[in-house]
């Protein structure tokens, strides 16, 4: 125990524009003991999420921002290798805030460090960061509570063959939705989103004329929009929103969550008007009182076989940062992992 190094990656610089290695730099310090109240956990899994590129910025948003010399805030799964807490045993799988590190001693009291035991009955820890984990959570709280797809209704998901598109969508088709539609970069992502996780159809983004696309494949309008990019295929969406229509905002991932790029303004907003439709921002969050339903949930499903989980899995500890950039890149299918070893 005494001989492990715990490596962590601090942020170094704040960036400006993609994120890189030079950003960071690496720290490797003897593992910590863990005192009364503690656990010593070996990180297994990293979770990548494009939230992590906003907290670069000197920014205040929902948390403050990681600060210079810090390490950088990420969400692992792991196993607990030593502890100071009777309630934890080392072999008991955790997920937890671990930061990019290694081995992290974590606090079981202090509620910021979000320790929560992996079930007995999930046998893959990191579902705990996909499906059963915020971007899962998002796509169930965001699609059922904010966009609300009734029976019948035309659904449209952007960034389909991400994380939470992916799950917003299948969610959307067990609600009873008559047709659901994405959108995707490359072709083979935009194959997965129809062949695998069962869309009607889903347009590239690169396409010259979205706007035109969607009414093609909708042409009777949206009912229910679950938007993560935001900017211009947000507007396309409103364009093409039906009679009241319900948009569910649940991230702008076009603007980089760079400060020097800010959010275009909207040109069709007056849509809204005309078709009496609402648009609504949420954050997962704010509904975690009921994770536990919404994780049995959605755990049923994917164990039913009704809902289709992808996982994009890097490997290595060093290639965290790379590894975050590639969400703003389009290069991840589903959710986007690190294997830490
Ligand atoms: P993800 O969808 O797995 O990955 C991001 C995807 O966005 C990329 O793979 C890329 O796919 C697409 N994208 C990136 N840049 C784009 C651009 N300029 N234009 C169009 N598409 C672009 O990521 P995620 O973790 O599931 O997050 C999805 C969204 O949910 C994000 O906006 C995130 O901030 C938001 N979120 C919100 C909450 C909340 O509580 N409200 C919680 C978690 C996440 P393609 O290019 O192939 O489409």
């Amino acid at each position: 125990m005494t001989e492990q190094q715990n490596t962590q990656l601090v942020l170094a610089e704040r960036p400006t524009g993609p994120v890189g290695n030079e950003h960071f730099r690496t720290v490797t310090e003897p593992v910590r003991e863990p005192g009364r109240g503690e656990i010593v956990v070996r990180t297994e899994w990293l979770a990548f999420d494009p939230a992590q590129r906003g907290w670069l910025n000197d920014i205040r948003s929902y948390v403050p921002p990681v600060a210079i010399g810090e390490v950088m805030r990420a969400r692992g799964a792991g196993e607990v290798v030593a502890s100071g807490d009777p309630s934890y045993a080392a072999g008991d799988l955790v997920t937890a805030q671990t930061g990019w590190q290694t081995h992290p001693t974590l606090s079981t009291t202090d509620p910021a460090t979000e320790i929560e035991r992996v079930p007995r009955d999930v046998t893959d820890p990191k579902l705990m960061l996909s499906v059963a984990g915020i971007t899962g959570l998002t796509a169930y709280f965001g699609m059922i509570g904010v966009a609300q797809p009734h029976e019948g209704d035309t659904v449209l998901v952007t960034a389909a063959a991400g994380a939470t598109g992916s799950v917003a969508g299948q969610i959307a088709r067990l609600r009873g939705a008559a047709r659901v539609v994405g959108t995707a970069g490359k072709p083979e992502k935009r194959a997965w989103v129809r062949e695998i996780a069962g869309f009607d159809e889903c347009i590239s983004h690169y396409d010259d004329n979205v706007k035109r696309r969607l009414r093609e494949v909708g042409p009777d309008g949206y009912n229910a929009v679950f938007d993560n990019v935001g900017g211009e295929l947000l507007d396309a969406a409103i364009f093409n929103i039906a009679l009241h229509g319900r948009i569910a905002l649940c991230g702008s991932i076009s603007t980089g969550y760079r400060p020097e790029k800010p959010a275009i303004g909207l040109h069709y907003y007056q849509r809204l008007t005309t078709m009496r439709a609402r648009m609504e921002g949420f954050l997962v969050s704010d509904h975690a009182d009921r994770y536990p339903q919404a994780r049995a949930d959605l755990l049923r499903w994917v164990a039913n076989g009704d809902l289709h989980v992808a996982e994009d899995i890097v490997e290595g500890f060093e290639q965290a940062p790379a590894t975050l950039q590639r969400l703003f890149d389009g290069k991840n299918l589903g959710k986007q992992l690190l294997r830490v070893s």
